[in-house]
C-alpha cells in the first residue's frame, strides 16, 4: 500500500537534517504513531507486532511507567549532587540484583557510556590498558565502547581500525564458528591463549576483558559451557578485571536466568546494563565491587548531569516494580520457550532454516543456503523481513552476515502473538521470497 503522502515529505526532511549514519529501518518504512504492548501502529492505523525491541521490556505506552514520570517530573527533577531518597533506593535495589560482592553502583544515560565507564575503571583498578574483546561484538558508539566493538556489520572497518589496546579473539561461534557444538569450549579458550602468550612475552600487563555474556549481537548464540570461568579464570591470573556486558542479554530477559553470566556460572567483576532497565528511557549503570568503584578516585569525581536523575531512578524502580508485579521474567521463559520450540518446529519443515539460538525472549533464528556449508542467506534474510512487515511484523537482522533474525519483543509478549509471528513466518516462508 503507498503510504500516507505527508510520510513521504516527513522522511525526505529527515534525510535532510538528520544525520545519515542514523539509518533508519526498511527503505519504506511505515510512521509509526504509537505503541501499546508488544504492538506498533502507523499514522493510518495499521497494527504491527513489535519482534524487535528490546528497550521497551515492559511493553510500549505501559500507564503505570507514565504515570510515575509524570508524577516524579511535576515534583522534581535533578542531578544526583542532590540529596534525594529516590537515588538511594534505586542503587540500593540494583545492588540487590547483582551478586553480593557487587554492591556498588554508577548511574549513567546509556549501554555506551556504561561500558566506556566500565573500561575506566578497569584501567583504573588494574592500572593497564590491554583489552581483551570478542570478535563479532558490539558495545556502543562512544570512544571507549566503539573501540571493543568488532562487528563488521556494524562497521565494516572495525577490524583493521582498532586501537592498539583493543586485542580482538576469536569469536566463540558455536555454529558456523571453526568449532561447532557444546563440546568446543577447549578449543576456543585455547584460541585466546596466543593472544594472552603475545602480551606475557612482551612483559605487557593485561588490564581486563569484555563481552556479551550470550553472544547477543551474533544472534543470541550461548558461549559454549564453562567458556567464562577459564577466560576469566586466565584474565584474573595476569590482574585483568571482567566485565560482563549485559545491555541486551541481562535484566530478566533470558527468563531461565536474570543475568546471563548466571548462564554460565561465573561472577563478573564489573555488569554494565541499561536499554531494558530503563524501558526506552535514557539509563544505565555499572554494577561494581567497592574496591573497583573507589580506583576511580584517584581520577577525580564521577558526575553525569542526567545519571541517577529522580526520573531516572523513579523509571529504574517502576520497571523492575512492573517486570516484577507482571512477571515478566517468567513470561519470557515460558513464552520464550513455546516460541523456540514453534520456530525450531519450522526448521523441520523450511530447509533455510539453519539453527534457532538463545533462550527466553533472546532469540536468533539463523537463516543459511546449505546446512552443510552454513553458506549464510543474506539477501533471504532481507527479503523475509520486509515481507513480515508487509504482513504486520516488525523484524530486523543481525550478525556479522545479517542472516539472523533477532527476536527480542518486548517482555509482555503473549502466546496469541508469539503464535501470530510464527504463522507468518511460516506464510513467508511458504511462499518463497
Ligand atoms: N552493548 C550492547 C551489547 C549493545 O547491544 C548495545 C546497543 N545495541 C550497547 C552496548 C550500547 O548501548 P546504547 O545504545 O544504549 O548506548
Amino acid at each position: 500500500d503507498a503510504p500516507p503522502p505527508r510520510s513521504a515529505e516527513i522522511l525526505s526532511r529527515r534525510e535532510s537534517h538528520f544525520a545519515k549514519p542514523q539509518k533508519n529501518y526498511y527503505t519504506r518504512p511505515p510512521q509509526i504513531e504509537r505503541g501499546w504492548k508488544q504492538h506498533m501502529f502507523d499514522v493510518t492505523g495499521r497494527t504491527y507486532l513489535d519482534m524487535v525491541n528490546n528497550v521497551a521490556t515492559v511493553g510500549h505506552g505501559h500507564p503505570r511507567l507514565a504515570e510515575a514520570v509524570y508524577q516524579q517530573w511535576s515534583m522534581l527533577n535533578t542531578n544526583s549532587r542532590f540529596h534525594y531518597e529516590v537515588v538511594a533506593a534505586f542503587s540500593e535495589r540494583l545492588a540487590r540484583l547483582a551478586p553480593d560482592n557487587l554492591d556498588t553502583v554508577f548511574l549513567v544515560n546509556s549501554g555506551s557510556e556504561a561500558n566506556d565507564l566500565a573500561l575506566r575503571l578497569a584501567w583504573a583498578a588494574s592500572g593497564a590498558r590491554n583489552m581483551l574483546c570478542l570478535l563479532e561484538g558490539y558495545h556502543g558508539w562512544t570512544v571507549g565502547s566503539d573501540a571493543v566493538s568488532t562487528s563488521i556489520a556494524d562497521n565494516p572497518q572495525a577490524l583493521t581500525t582498532r586501537p592498539d589496546w583493543v586485542h580482538p579473539v576469536m569469536a566463540p561461534n558455536t555454529y558456523r564458528g571453526p568449532y561447532r557444538g557444546p563440546n568446543s569450549t577447549a578449543d576456543y579458550v585455547a584460541a585466546v591463549r596466543p593472544t594472552l602468550d603475545a602480551l606475557d612475552a612482551k612483559g605487557e600487563k593485561l588490564g581486563g576483558f569484555i563481552c556479551e555474556t550470550v553472544y547477543g549481537n551474533a544472534g543470541g548464540i550461548a558461549l559454549p559451557p564453562g567458556y567464562l570461568q577459564e577466560i576469566y579464570a586466565e584474565v584474573r591470573r595476569r590482574g585483568g578485571i571482567c566485565i560482563a556486558d549485559e545491555v541486551q542479554v541481562g535484566y530478566g530477559r533470558l527468563g531461565h536466568y536474570f543475568w546471563g553470566f548466571d548462564q554460565q556460572g561465573v561472577v563478573p567483576d564489573i555488569i554494565t546494563v541499561a536499554k531494558g532497565m530503563g524501558a526506552g528511557h535514557p539509563l544505565g549503570a555499572v554494577i561494581t565491587s567497592r574496591a573497583i568503584a573507589d580506583a576511580l578516585e584517584k581520577e577525580g569525581y564521577f558526575f553525569s548531569s542526567a545519571g541517577g536523575s529522580p526520573v531516572s531512578c523513579v523509571v529504574g524502580m517502576t520497571v523492575l516494580d512492573i517486570m516484577t508485579d507482571e512477571e515478566l521474567q517468567e513470561n519470557a521463559r515460558d513464552t520464550g520457550d513455546y516460541l523456540k520450540a514453534r520456530l525450531e518446529a519450522l526448521g523441520q519443515r523450511f530447509p533455510i532454516v539453519g539453527a534457532v539460538h538463545g533462550m527466553g525472549l533472546y532469540l536468533g533464528l539463523e537463516f543459511v543456503r546449505d546446512r552443510q556449508t552454513l553458506q549464510p542467506a543474506t539477501e533471504e534474510t532481507a527479503a523475509i523481513c520486509d515481507r513480515l512487515l508487509a504482513l504486520g511484523v516488525i523484524m530486523q537482522p543481525t550478525g556479522d552476515h545479517l542472516n539472523v533474525l533477532k527476536i527480542k519483543p518486548p517482555l509482555c509478549l503473549t502466546r496469541e502473538s508469539a503464535d501470530f509471528f510464527a504463522d507468518c513466518l511460516a506464510r513467508v516462508l511458504e511462499e518463497g521470497w
